[in-house]
């Protein structure tokens, strides 16, 4: 059973010369769901979401965040508003507040 860990341990060596970085990596998947990806960089961003389950989860975070924003395009057109109402104001200090009495 030891030359089938060795030919694993070796398979995963070769797979992680060919893997890109995780920035780099983080960056493509970015890319990807908007653009369509060279075929080297397709490869290299799927060996590496092999290899790392970091990157992993962070492609199905932004894929789920860019699909919520698309099936909810009039919230994310709506302007920010550049100061908090006074409701909202009270509340965060209240919320402090509480947070404050009940650490101390
Ligand atoms: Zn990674």
């Amino acid at each position: 059973m030891n030359w089938l860990g060795n030919i694993t341990k070796r398979l995963f060596g070769r797979l992680a010369e060919l893997s890109p970085s995780c920035k780099t990596v983080a960056r493509l998947q970015s890319k990807a769901l908007e653009h369509k990806l060279t075929l080297s960089q397709q490869w290299g961003l799927r060996i590496h979401l092999i290899l790392c389950k970091w990157c992993n989860r962070y492609g199905k975070q932004i894929a789920f965040i860019q699909a919520v924003a698309q099936s909810h395009p009039d919230e994310v057109s709506m302007p920010v508003p550049e100061q908090l109402s006074e409701a909202a104001r009270k509340r965060i200090q209240q919320k402090l507040r509480d947070h404050l009495k009940l650490s101390a």
